[in-house]
């Protein structure tokens, strides 16, 4: 029942090791797929310090193949589990990886061996790692995927805290379904064996229980964010990391368990949930409605009884800060905890975007995410609509590896383009709809254009020099009146600009027909017309 293999060889050559676990041995998409089963993605170690889920997950393949009691587990589920996802840095072992974490005695570290966050990289997908999980989630489709990590942050009696897409990211009855069945039944079940969970503690003063607590919605470059935006519900588990290591793996067994128990009785809605999920993001009446491209959380908030331990804010004479100390004595709190979000941001979907053949990273992005498309054979002028950036900022340091942008103000414009032979055309009658906007909309903070992705396009190429043109600028003040009072205006009002000869000497070259009309303008063209796509086919 049990098939070892892997998904993939990491950078410093090591398996990447997947256990499939089927009660017919079906150890193909295809074969499951006939066989009725829904699949569940268990992952563990994507931060290699973290391995609760490895052992728990061996454990629990080792009773159910041996224990024929638990046999009817594989009843309708088949079991993808990946023990050790980021397995070069899982051989970094030591016992000072995880200087918050009580145990095991050594563990892995959290990143890659380029020093890569996997938990950060489900969008832009940099990492050969993450190449491979992508591939692998392609091929199987996982009706649901579990996360398992080791929480950070504040000292609590949880054993378990989790979270779900359920904030306003995941199709509406895959979050019903989520809410209102799978997690209602497993954290009361869970709490029947006497393991405490709760929702994922992110307080609004990160270390200060009472300023409350905050719900959010995953980005794409989280595994659940991830999963949400290919219509797949899941779960992501943090044991609490001030809890022994028996305790959080077979807390992590038991959720493990629960949620296996769970999709065996609801094996057939959440297949229907799914397939609906990818029919309705393909849809036409998911791209008539505007998507919100960023939640925002609203002010209401219930109470909830958190379980903490007494602890005093105190006055740190060593730094001058604050700092927590916790004590042993458990005390329940009263705690505002601020679960309701809105989408902002709304964009017009398009029928479908377009993007010239020379932006090859972003193309082979779109090849690992198995998103479709097709290629001009010949160049095409079409209307679309695009963004003009302005007010473009990038951050002073890198992160995962990249330089992303800060800030980044935009226009959305309309206009004649032509295309050239081989651009391809995202068409969004797809299941990876959600993902495309959201890998393409600058609004949104997973687009590859914040990911730096596209940067070049922002850096001005051609210069004028002063002798030219400080001629040209008095002959353009004294034939435009318009200009004169423009220029006087920018200069009143920027003072930085009005003491800077070569900004303004910039400014007048940028109202010449020289100025570079590619400069922060978007490359990729939004095409709203059905039957403009039509002519492209
Ligand atoms: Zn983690």
């Amino acid at each position: 029942m049990v098939h070892y293999s892997n998904f993939g060889i990491s950078p410093q050559g090591r398996e990447l090791p997947l256990v499939i676990v089927d009660q017919h041995k079906n150890f193909s998409p295809e074969s499951v797929a006939k066989s009725g089963n829904v699949v569940m993605m268990i992952q563990a170690g994507i931060h290699a310090g973290e391995p609760d889920g490895k052992d728990a997950g061996l454990m629990l393949i080792r009773d159910i193949i041996t224990k024929k009691e638990m046999q009817n587990l594989l009843d309708h589920v088949t079991i993808l589990f990946i023990p050790i996802f980021n397995v070069d840095g899982h051989e970094r072992f030591g016992p000072y990886n995880r200087i918050n974490q009580d145990g095991p005695k050594e563990m892995g570290w959290r990143t890659t061996a380029t020093n890569l966050n996997l938990n950060r990289d489900y969008g832009k997908a940099d990492a050969p790692e993450m190449k491979a999980w992508i591939k692998l989630f392609n091929n199987w489709s996982p009706d649901f995927l579990a996360d398992c990590h080791t929480t950070d942050g504040a000292h609590y009696q949880y054993i378990i805290t989790y979270s779900s897409e359920i904030f306003g990211n995941m199709e509406k009855d895959m979050t019903d379904w989520t809410r209102d069945v799978y997690l209602k039944t497993i954290t009361e079940n869970l709490e029947k064996k006497k393991i405490p969970n709760f929702p994922y503690i992110e307080f609004r003063d990160w270390s200060d229980p009472s300023s409350g607590m905050e719900a959010f919605v995953s980005p794409c470059m989280l595994s659940q964010g991830y999963a949400a935006l290919r219509n797949r519900p899941g779960l992501l588990i943090e044991t609490h990391m001030l809890k022994d290591y028996r305790t959080r793996v077979l807390g992590t067994y038991q959720t493990l368990l629960e949620t296996l128990l769970l999709l065996n009785k609801e094996f057939a809605t959440l297949r229907r949930l799914n397939k609906n999920a990818d029919a309705y993001i393909g849809s036409k009446e998911f791209r008539d409605k505007e998507l919100p491209l960023d939640f925002e959380t609203l002010k209401d908030s219930t109470l909830v009884e958190f379980k903490g331990f007494e602890y005093e804010r105190v006055k740190s004479e060593l730094t001058g800060g604050d700092w927590i100390k916790y004590s042993k004595i458990p005390k329940t709190y009263s705690i505002a905890y601020f679960d309701k979000l809105k989408g902002i941001s709304f964009t017009k979907l398009p029928e479908a975007y377009i993007l010239p053949p020379e932006w090859s990273e972003v193309i082979q992005r779109l090849d690992i995410h198995g998103i479709k498309y097709f290629t001009l054979g010949k160049s095409a002028t079409l209307t679309i609509n695009s963004y003009k950036f302005r007010d473009v900022k990038l951050r002073e340091s890198s992160f995962e590896g990249r330089q992303l942008l800060r800030k980044l103000n935009f226009d959305e414009i309309t206009e004649q383009r032509t295309y050239p032979s081989g651009s391809v055309v995202i068409e969004m009658n797809q299941a990876t709809a959600k993902l495309i906007a959201y890998l393409f909309e600058p609004a949104s903070s997973d687009a590859f254009v914040n990911w730096g992705f596209f940067n070049a396009i922002f850096e001005q190429k051609e210069y004028s020099e002063s002798y030219v043109m400080e001629v040209m600028a008095r002959e353009m003040l004294a034939k435009d009146e318009n200009l004169r009072i423009a220029f006087e205006k920018k200069k009143a009002e920027d003072k930085d600009f009005a003491n800077n000869s070569y900004a303004i000497l910039n400014w007048f070259y940028s109202k010449t027909p020289y100025w570079d009309n590619h400069l922060n303008m978007y490359p990729v063209g939004k095409i709203l017309d059905s039957k403009i796509l039509d002519n492209l086919k």
